[in-house]
């Protein structure tokens, strides 16, 4: 019997429930979106992944189910296919689903590939998208993708590549005055530099990679694209590369980095003087 088969027939003919597949934002809980918070509070059962952060968990109602697809024993990612199958069977037991994954799910989070699951099962859903890594990462390291003197253009491309196979379109990607976001890139610096350069940019063009973006936790790495292998040894997952001038605006903008300076030293005093 096919798998689909199999689930329905174990579910009973209760009302249908609804999946809805919502972003959580980079890390931030205030960067939830008002409708993400609503959903996720009166949600049955809550299907989430690694990359949604502590203090978001901390925001589920207790009467939620919790599952957690990020990591099973072993360290091993929970297979796409049995993630397809909770979401299906859950909404055939006639609940209200959440399906809740770090940043936007419709960016590079696999959002698409989990609703085409629920169409054999006439399963309804909606989508509530989330802030991405890139625009949030990018905001609180004080880099704006597009700028008038610096970028015209701006780019996301998942560093997921096969060497050799990749179908990037790299001599589009050296142009001038485009900025690139290269999510999952860290264990392919040297690809991106390697292709970069060798279509034409400039391995003197800034770069930056943000370790950890909009949480308190967050490092922003910067240098020109020659060091960016030296930089990626240095940071830890998750972080998001973006090469191009607008990144050196974050010496200026990098606003965020300021105030949990300033917070520090407020808290230093605090520990000195009392
Ligand atoms: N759907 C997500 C992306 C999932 S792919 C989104 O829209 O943001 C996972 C990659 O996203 C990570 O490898 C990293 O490159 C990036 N990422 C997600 N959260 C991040 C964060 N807080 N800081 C830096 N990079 C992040």
């Amino acid at each position: 019997m096919h798998t689909s088969d199999t689930l329905y027939a174990l579910s009973t003919p209760t009302k249908i429930g609804k999946v809805i597949l919502v972003g959580a934002g980079p890390g931030d809980p205030d960067l939830l979106t008002v409708k993400a918070l609503r959903v996720i509070q009166q949600a049955d059962a809550i299907i989430y992944d690694r990359l949604v952060s502590d203090e978001i968990i901390a925001l589920f109602r207790p009467h939620s189910q919790l599952i957690f697809v990020g990591k099973q024993a072993g360290n091993h990612c929970v297979p796409q296919q049995q993630i397809n199958n909770l979401l299906v069977e859950h909404a055939l037991a006639g609940k209200q689903v959440v399906r809740l994954k770090g940043g936007d799910p419709f960016i590079f989070g696999r959002g698409g590939e989990e609703l085409e699951a629920l169409l054999p099962f006439n399963i309804p859903f909606e989508v509530v998208p989330g802030i991405t890594a890139a625009s949030g990462c990018a905001a609180y390291a004080g880099i704006p993708l597009t700028h008038r003197d610096h970028a015209q253009s701006v780019q996301f491309i998942t560093g997921h590549l096969k060497q050799g196979q990749d179908q990037i379109d790299w001599l589009s990607l050296a142009r001038a005055k485009h900025t690139l976001v290269f999510y999952m890139g860290l264990n392919q610096s040297s690809v991106i530099r390697h292709k970069l350069s060798a279509y034409g940019m400039s391995l003197t063009t800034p770069i930056a990679i943000i370790e950890r973006g909009t949480t308190i936790h967050q490092r922003v790495l910067t240098g020109e694209l020659a060091q960016i292998d030296i930089l990626a040894q240095q940071a830890a997952s998750p972080a998001l590369i973006i090469i191009g001038s607008v990144t050196q605006l974050s010496q200026q903008l990098n606003w965020f980095q300021q105030q949990t300076d300033s917070m520090t030293h407020i808290e230093q005093c605090i520990e000195l003087y009392g």
